[in-house]
């Protein structure tokens, strides 16, 4: 009986529109390392600074 080890799904790719990396099963993110970076800014972008409450 194999132990499991604190992994993501193996051969999961990256949540990004068209790319098609393959994620590691050490990252738990939906996308790669290039992507997270991406997403997270764009998210940041998104955010209406005017809309603070
Ligand atoms: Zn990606």
């Amino acid at each position: 009986m194999a132990k499991t080890l604190k992994t993501s799904a193996n051969g999961r790719k990256c949540a990004f529109g068209q790319c098609k990396r393959l994620l590691s099963i050490y990252n738990h993110d939906a996308y790669c390392r290039i992507h997270q970076d991406q997403v997270a800014q764009e998210q940041m972008s998104k955010v209406p600074y005017h809309h603070v409450l």
